[in-house]
């Protein structure tokens, strides 16, 4: 029997995590099916609960369950802990384990090294507490932006990095707000992320869609690099793959699978 993982979210609907893990497992030959499993919060737990005594060997989690994977695992790994959420959980030996593989995602995808520059996160949600920390890790030197500024001061003060009132300049600039998810046009992005006057040399767009979204046209445009979100979901894709199965995810298959260009 096929040995079952999924994507537990609320709503999960908008998933590419299935095409793409699915991919994978093909390309590695191994029995392995890769489902959505939309579970409103009041369910979350023990839903989580019941996936290793249903064939399941692990799940990826999404929005709004993060904080609760964390908080139900038996066992939690560095990153997650200090994040405090978890969109990686491995079921073994009968003890849910927790792991977060944004943050490493995030790193991969950016291919470059980010000590010593200047980064801004705008968005102090999940994925803003993930980026701020990742990069802090990797020694760049971090400000948090947020639309409701005592996230951002409050992200700021627990992780030790600078939070700022108004979006600046930097050498790298992280969308981690959903601003652009609903395919908003340029003009409402800029708006809405305050990016008037705002430079960068590398742009990450943690959100994604079927094609560019604004904000890497409007990056482009500018002459800046650009991360997109597709490729930061293939690189935590890949971390759960190697942590679920202990061998090596074929990227390339799992982009082409997302329909990215170039691969
Ligand atoms: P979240 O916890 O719900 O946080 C949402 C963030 O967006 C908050 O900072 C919120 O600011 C901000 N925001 C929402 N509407 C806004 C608006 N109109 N103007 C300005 N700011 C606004 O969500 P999350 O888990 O951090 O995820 C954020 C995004 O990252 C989502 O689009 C998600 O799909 C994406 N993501 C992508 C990957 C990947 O692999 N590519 C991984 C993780 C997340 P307030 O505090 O003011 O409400």
């Amino acid at each position: 029997m096929s040995t079952l993982a999924g994507v537990l979210g609320f709503p999960v609907r908008h998933s590419r995590s299935p095409a793409m893990m699915n991919a994978a497992f093909r390309e590695l030959g191994l029995d392995w099916r890769y489902l959505k499993l939309p579970v409103p919060p009041k369910r979350f737990a023990e839903t989580a609960r019941a996936l290793p005594g249903s064939g399941y060997g692990g799940a990826n989690v999404t929005i709004p369950h993060k904080e609760a994977a964390l908080r139900l695992a038996d066992e939690r790994g560095e990153e997650a802990a200090a994040i405090g959420a978890a969109n990686t959980l491995t079921f073994a030996g009968g003890a849910i384990m927790a792991d977060n593989t944004d943050a490493g995602g995030l790193l991969d995808a950016l291919g470059e090294r980010p000590g010593g520059r200047s980064a801004l996160v705008l968005g102090a949600g999940g994925a803003g507490r993930a980026a701020a920390w990742a990069l802090r890790e990797a020694g760049a030197e971090v400000a948090v932006w947020n639309r409701t500024a005592e996230r951002a001061a409050a992200l700021a003060a627990e992780l030790g990095v600078h939070h700022r009132e108004r979006p600046a300049s930097a050498d790298l600039l992280v969308n981690a707000t959903s601003v652009g998810l609903g395919a908003e046009a340029e003009h409402a992005v800029v708006e809405a992320l305050r990016l008037d006057g705002v430079e960068a040399e590398t742009v990450v767009d943690l959100v994604y869609g079927e094609g560019p979204t604004a904000l890497t046209s409007w990056a482009r445009a500018r002459g800046a690099r650009v991360v997109e979100g597709s490729e930061v979901l293939v690189r935590q894709g890949a971390h759960t793959l190697e942590r679920w199965t202990g061998r090596r995810a074929p990227l390339g298959v799992m982009r082409r699978a997302l329909g990215m260009d170039g691969v």
